[in-house]
């Protein structure tokens, strides 16, 4: 994808979030691994669905702007963080979709109970555990509890997915909202009985095909 319809997919997605009920407002921030080790964000204190393509910025690795005039999202060491510990990763989204929100409040992990979990995310969602939004420390916890998946939710706050780009990190978010909403509602007549564990397996091992961590 060429670089000005690269920022202009980030504007999209923004929109598709805020239409779907996935992120709101000010809120969220969604990045791109670029060559020669830079990254495309989306800036700090904007209204993220009224942003227009011009005002996202490119940090280096420290975070450093090296392009635009902007300053960056806040949350930049947590996507850093994620591009540093995953070679697979090219698309970083971190949003507030209500019902993954509120599993995050509990900070109850989301079990394999869709398909979709295993074969898409990559197995159960973890929570990261608590740190201060912007923080070092939620970088860290959130790569920690992420591990070699594609969705993790963090504590009392939201949630971070990825993927090998934007689209696929879209649609983890949307697999993950989904899979929340069936669980939150399961929950509440008398919970959902697990995926059979030989399909787990299998489908863990569709995943790790997918992303080619075979
Ligand atoms: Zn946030």
């Amino acid at each position: 994808m060429r670089y000005w319809e690269l920022r202009r997919a980030v504007v999209e997605a923004f929109r598709f979030m805020e239409e779907r009920g996935l992120n709101w407002g000010h809120s969220g921030n969604v990045s791109v691994r670029l060559p020669g080790g830079l990254y495309l964000i989306s800036p700090s204190g904007l209204r993220k669905s009224r942003m227009g393509p011009e005002d996202l910025v490119v940090i280096d690795g420290e975070g450093r702007v090296v392009e635009g005039s902007r300053p960056p999202s806040s949350e930049y060491r947590l996507h850093l963080a994620v591009y540093r510990a995953r070679g697979d990763v090219n698309a970083v989204i971190h949003a507030h979709p209500l019902y993954a929100s509120v599993l995050a409040a509990l900070r109850k992990p989301i079990l394999p109970i869709v398909e979709e979990v295993t074969v898409y995310l990559g197995g159960p969602v973890e929570v990261a555990a608590y740190a201060p939004p912007g923080s070092g420390e939620l970088a860290e916890n959130a790569v920690r509890a992420l591990g070699d998946r594609c969705a993790v939710l963090l504590a009392n706050h939201g949630a971070l997915t990825c993927g090998s780009d934007l689209e696929e990190a879209l649609d983890a978010l949307v697999y993950l909202e989904r899979a929340a909403f069936v669980y939150f509602h399961a929950s509440l007549l008398g919970g959902a009985q697990p995926v059979p564990p030989e399909a787990l397996e299998l489908e863990r091992r569709m995943y790790l095909a997918r992303r080619r961590l075979l």
